[in-house]
């Protein structure tokens, strides 16, 4: 069960970090740069290091590519706690802070789908006849949505679920700032702190009103992060510039839920030859594919920039 309180509560622990991987692929060389990029700030600061394997999306995730997770990390010399936290074993507890934060009015219903949401950007930038100037049409995590649904009628949306029309459930992102504010009028500023880039000011528009609940599951990368990351007691979160904006919107989720706020660190993301980051859907040769072909932990390590083993 998620402890929520109404006031986020200090940093008290010991340095505790993680390294969250999908097993929705096999792990590449970005992989193994940001899971010894965690390892080694564990140790550097006498902390723990977990592993948590972030399997909510059932379409694409498989058990076998957990099993890689398992094999790479622990032949790159890595060794972590367990038991492991599979996010799929604990949907109850992504559901009740779904459920708290329907009940205080900060999600809607969205119907909308993807080629839904992408006429209505095009039809938008028709009208102004230039690209969105108010809010990024893109953020890192996808489109930023227009807000469709946000003004459906509480009976319309109502008579929709009744027929069972598939929707998500997407945060009011004007209702939670309000929400936030009117906790704490004194603080004029939502900040958090990047070990690299310093103190940065919350941008949560830059992701707009994000889904917090998808179609299929009670909720979303978002939730689930910020849920597991509260749960597990992490301090520090060391994870890749990818997901650097997301983490304006778990600011936003950690205070209105109520938890505490880690430290962040985001690296820099890991090149190929070609100046492409290394994905999972690009062809970039996975940890297996390397392993097999000859090349030993200690070239890995040194190939992606990291003079010593973990
Ligand atoms: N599961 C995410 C991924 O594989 C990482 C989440 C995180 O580090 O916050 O990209």
């Amino acid at each position: 069960m998620v402890p929520l309180m109404t006031t986020p509560s200090k940093i008290s622990q010991p340095y505790i970090t993680r390294f969250a991987p999908s097993p929705s692929g096999r792990l590449h060389l970005g992989h193994a740069y940001s899971a010894l990029t965690a390892y080694r700030a564990a140790k550097q600061n006498g902390g723990r290091f977990l592993l948590r394997i972030e399997d909510i999306d059932a379409s694409r995730c498989k058990p076998e590519f957990t099993d890689g997770i398992f094999e790479d990390l622990a032949w790159l010399g890595l060794k972590w706690e367990t038991p492991v936290r599979l996010q799929s074993e604990h949907m109850d507890d992504y559901q009740q802070a779904l459920e708290t934060l329907k009940d205080r009015g900060l999600l809607y219903p969205c119907f909308c789908t993807r080629k839904d949401i992408r006429a209505k950007i095009n039809h938008t930038q028709g009208i102004s006849g230039t690209p969105h100037h108010s809010a990024p049409e893109r953020g890192t995590t996808g489109l930023i949505y227009p807000g469709t649904c946000r003004t459906l009628s509480p009976t319309k949306a109502a008579a929709l679920i009744q027929k069972d029309t598939p929707h998500a459930w997407r945060l009011n992102l004007s209702a939670a700032l309000a929400q936030i504010k009117s906790k704490a009028p004194n603080e004029t500023e939502l900040t958090w702190f990047d070990e690299v880039k310093g103190k940065i000011m919350t941008e949560p528009h830059l992701l707009g009103d994000v889904i917090l609940g998808r179609k299929e599951m009670p909720t979303s990368y978002h939730l689930s992060v910020v849920i597991d990351d509260a749960l597990q007691n992490i301090s520090h979160i060391v994870r890749g510039m990818d997901l650097f904006e997301a983490t304006h919107i778990h600011i936003i989720l950690q205070r209105l839920l109520g938890l505490p706020t880690p430290v962040y660190h985001h690296h820099a993301l890991l090149l190929d030859d070609t100046g492409e980051r290394f994905a999972k859907s690009s062809r970039s040769a996975t940890l297996l594919s390397m392993r097999r072909s000859g090349i030993s932990r200690e070239q890995i390590i040194s190939n992606i920039g990291l003079s010593e083993g973990p």
